[in-house]
């Protein structure tokens, strides 16, 4: 009998935090995995721990984008590219940074989609997951930069699902709340005791809880799109709204 082949999942991000965890997670669940993001040494380091590829990429630049996707077959795309940068209010608002997380979160994800399509579309249960946020459906006080961004990806998975309806492209949007990661280190500048304090008196959720439930919308039937799914830590109600001790 043929041996079935493997699927093949590209994660961007995956140098750290979710995108790395699901690399891991991808594996376990028998999928062959290509490890992205600038950092290409992480990348590399866990592609060799877990059996996989892994490949530079900077999805805000478009030459970087188009390289990766020469010559790349890919079943699965995992965008976990991204992050806030800083916490300011609108009228303190760093017009670069606002460039870069919606170069990050969203036009990253239209160029990796963009350039991968064709290759999606010849793919076995090609599916599309997009980390959104809270912040994608929520706004608070300081996060403008990053919940605009946020909503932004929201509407375009949401825009994703109707226009790749035909093609039977599964788009999964998988929305997490506080997850500790690298991601308040890196919106706090490297201010390690600043990120700290974001997870201080409550228990977060950890990259692996979320990795695990993106794995689970992977290996559903080709026939299940898991659509839209939310995950918090108990301690968290709304973005801002939690339970500290
Ligand atoms: P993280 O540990 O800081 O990881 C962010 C990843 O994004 C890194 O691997 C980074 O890699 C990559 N990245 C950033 N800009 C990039 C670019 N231009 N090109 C390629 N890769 C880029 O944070 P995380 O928590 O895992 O975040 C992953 C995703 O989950 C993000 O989209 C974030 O917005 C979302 N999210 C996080 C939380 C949370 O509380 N942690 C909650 C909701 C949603 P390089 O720097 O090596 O390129």
């Amino acid at each position: 009998m043929p041996v079935e082949q493997q699927r093949i999942a590209l994660v961007t991000g995956a140098s750290s935090g979710i995108g790395a965890a699901t690399v891991r997670a991808l594996a376990a669940s028998g999928l062959e995995t290509i490890a992205a993001a600038r950092r290409i040494e992480r990348c590399e380091e866990l592609a060799s721990e877990v059996g996989g590829r892994a490949l530079r990429l900077d999805v805000a630049d478009l030459d970087s984008v188009a390289e990766l996707a020469a010559g790349t077959e890919v079943d699965v795309i995992v965008h976990s590219a991204g992050g806030a940068l800083g916490l300011e209010p609108v009228e303190e608002a760093d017009e670069e940074r606002w460039r870069q997380m919606y170069e990050s979160n969203v036009a990253g994800v239209m160029r990796v989609t963009k350039a991968l399509l064709p290759a999606l579309r010849r793919g076995r249960d090609p599916q599309i997951v997009i980390l959104g946020s809270v912040a994608g459906v929520e706004v608070y006080e300081g996060g403008g930069g990053y919940t605009a961004a946020k909503h932004a990806v929201h509407a375009v998975a949401q825009t994703l699902r109707l226009e790749l309806l035909a093609d039977a492209i599964r788009v999964t949007e998988v929305a997490p709340g506080l997850v500790e990661t690298e991601f308040s280190l890196v919106r706090f500048g490297g201010d390690a005791e600043r990120a700290a304090g974001v997870y201080e008196g409550l228990e977060p959720l950890r990259a692996e809880d979320v990795a695990e439930l993106i794995a689970y919308c992977v290996t559903r039937p080709a026939h299940v799109d898991i659509d839209y799914v939310a995950i918090k830590p108990t301690a968290q109600a709304t973005a801002k709204i939690t339970r500290r001790e």
